[in-house]
C-alpha cells in the first residue's frame, strides 16, 4: 500500500487499533509486563521474539510514537528518548567509542558541541569541525582512518545555518560512513534529511513535534539505507557478535534497516537507561497530530516577523533562510521549499546592551531558554546557552554577542510584530 501524505500521518500513523481496541494510543503505564513462561520470555531476552518485558527497553505507547516519526521521516526503525541530547548521544556512540573520529558541522546546538567537544572527548572520541560552508577539499580533508560518522542540522539552533545535506551525504559516503542529521527545526514536515541521503536522523521532540513547551524528549529515526556489513572493518559493534547479548550480529540478524535502532536498545538504552515514559510519548504524540497544522503558522510568523526586522533602522542583520538574499536562501529553496521554521535571529545594531533593552521591554515574547513551542519567545544565545562558549568559538558557531534568537509562535503576526515594534523604540 502507497504511504499516506506526511499530514495523514501526523495524524494517524505509527498505531492502527483493532476491532474494539482504544481508538487513542493508549499509556500503557507498566513497567513489566507478564508471560506464562520462563521460556517464553526468555526468546524476548534473546531478541528471538519480539514482544515486552521491561519498560527501560520497550514499552508499547512509546513503540506507537516512534513507528509514526519513522513513517514522517521515511525511515525503516526509530526510538524515543528522554532528551534530544540522549538521541544524539546514543546515535553517535552506537558508532564511535574509544579511539574513533567524528566529522561534525561547527553549526549545532551549543549543548551537542559541548557533548562532542568536552564530554565525548574525555570518552576518546576525537571530533573535527568544518563550516556547514566548506568547499568539497575542506569537507573531505576532515575524514581520519578511523572516522566512524558525519553529522550537521538541518536548520542549526541557533545560528539558522541551512546544511547542504547531498554534500555532506557525498562525503561520509566516499569515507564509508553514515551522515547523521539533527531534524530539529525543520521537522520532517519541512524537510526529510533520508529523501536527501542522510542515514540517521535524530530529534529533540521537546521543540515543535512537542511544540507546546510541556515535555522533554527525543527520537533516533534509522533510514535503513546504510550497509553496515560492507564497511564491516569500520563498524565491529554492528557487525561483529556482541557477547552482552548472547552473541548476536546485529547486521546480520536485523539486516539494514533494523540493526542500528535494535543495537541503540539493546546495548546503549540497557546501559544508559534514557527512557521517555509512555505518558511523555503520549503527550508527543499529541503534538504530532497537529505537527503539520502548526509549522505552516509557525513558518507564516518567521517570514513575516523576519521580514519586518529586515526593514528596521536598530536592526543590524537578520537570518531567516526565507527571506531572498539571506546566505541560505537558495539552499532553503532546495531542502525547505515549503518554509523552514519559526525561529528567527537578528542583531541589534547596539549589541549586547540594546539586545538586553530589547528584550526586557517585550510583553508577548517572553525571555525563555527554549524554542519552538505554541507561544512566542526569545534568548541572547551568547548569555544562555551558549555561555560555555568563547567568543572565538561563539563567531564559528554563527552566534556574535549581540544575537537575539526569536522563536515565533502561533500567535496572530500583527501582535507580535507590535510587540517587537514598542520593544525596539525604548532601544537608544
Ligand atoms: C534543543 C536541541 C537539542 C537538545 O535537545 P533536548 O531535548 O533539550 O535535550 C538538540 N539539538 C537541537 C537542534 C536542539 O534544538
Amino acid at each position: 500500500m502507497k504511504p499516506y501524505r506526511i499530514e495523514t500521518t501526523c495524524v494517524q500513523g505509527g498505531y492502527t487499533p483493532k476491532n474494539g481496541e482504544p481508538r487513542q494510543i493508549p499509556i500503557v503505564q507498566s513497567t513489566t509486563f507478564k508471560y506464562d513462561t520462563g521460556e517464553d520470555m526468555g526468546k524476548l531476552f534473546d531478541l528471538e521474539a519480539s514482544g515486552y518485558f521491561y519498560t527501560r527497553l520497550q514499552n508499547p505507547t512509546n513503540d506507537y510514537v516512534a513507528a509514526k516519526i519513522a513513517a514522517l521521516e521515511g525511515g525503516t526503525a526509530a526510538m524515543l528518548t528522554s532528551s534530544g541530547q540522549a538521541a544524539n548521544f546514543f546515535a553517535m556512540f552506537n558508532l564511535a567509542s574509544c579511539g574513533d573520529h567524528m566529522v561534525a558541522s561547527s553549526s549545532i546546538y551549543g549543548g551537542t558541541f559541548n557533548l562532542i567537544s568536552v564530554t565525548m572527548a574525555k570518552m576518546g572520541i576525537e571530533t573535527t569541525f568544518v563550516s556547514p560552508d566548506c568547499t568539497d577539499e575542506e569537507l573531505n580533508a576532515a575524514f581520519r582512518p578511523n572516522t566512524k560518522l558525519v553529522f550537521g542540522e538541518t536548520i542549526a539552533n541557533p545560528a539558522l545555518t541551512v546544511l547542504d545535506i547531498e554534500q555532506f551525504a557525498k562525503a561520509a559516503h566516499a569515507h564509508g560512513v553514515p551522515l547523521i542529521v539533527d531534524n530539529t527545526f525543520a521537522t520532517p514536515v519541512n524537510c526529510r534529511p533520508i529523501e536527501w541521503g542522510a542515514d540517521i536522523v535524530t530529534h529533540s521532540t521537546t521543540k515543535y513535534i512537542d511544540g507546546h513547551g510541556v515535555s522533554v524528549g527525543g527520537a533516533i529515526v534509522d533510514g535503513g539505507k546504510f550497509d553496515w556489513m560492507a564497511h564491516k572493518e569500520k563498524f565491529p559493534g554492528l557487525c561483529t557478535p556482541d557477547e552482552s547479548y548472547h552473541g548476536i550480529t546485529y547486521a546480520e540478524k536485523f539486516g539494514m534497516g533494523g540493526a542500528f535502532i535494535t543495537k541503540c536498545t539493546a546495548q546503549l538504552m540497557r546501559d544508559f537507561g534514557s527512557i521517555q515514559s509512555p505518558q511523555h510519548a503520549f503527550y508527543l504524540n499529541l503534538g504530532l497530530e497537529s505537527l503539520h497544522v502548526r509549522m505552516e503558522r509557525h513558518c507564516e510568523n518567521g517570514q513575516k516577523v523576519a521580514e519586518y526586522l529586515q526593514n528596521h533602522p536598530k536592526v543590524e542583520r537578520v537570518s531567516y533562510c526565507g527571506l531572498p538574499g539571506d546566505k541560505y536562501y537558495e539552499r532553503a529553496q532546495k531542502y525547505l521549499p515549503h518554509g523552514s521554521c519559526g525561529v528567527v535571529s537578528f542583531e541589534l545594531k547596539g549589541g549586547r546592551e540594546a539586545a538586553s533593552v530589547f528584550m526586557n521591554s517585550l510583553r508577548l515574547a517572553a525571555i525563555e531558554t527554549h524554542v519552538a513551542d505554541a507561544r512566542t519567545c526569545c534568548l541572547n544565545p551568547a548569555s544562555t546557552t551558549h555561555r560555555q562558549m568563547n567568543d572565538e568559538q561563539l563567531k564559528a558557531a554563527g552566534v556574535p554577542a549581540g544575537l537575539v534568537r526569536m522563536s515565533c509562535g502561533l500567535e496572530n503576526a500583527d501582535d507580535l510584530i507590535e510587540d517587537i515594534a514598542q520593544a525596539l523604540d525604548k532601544v537608544e
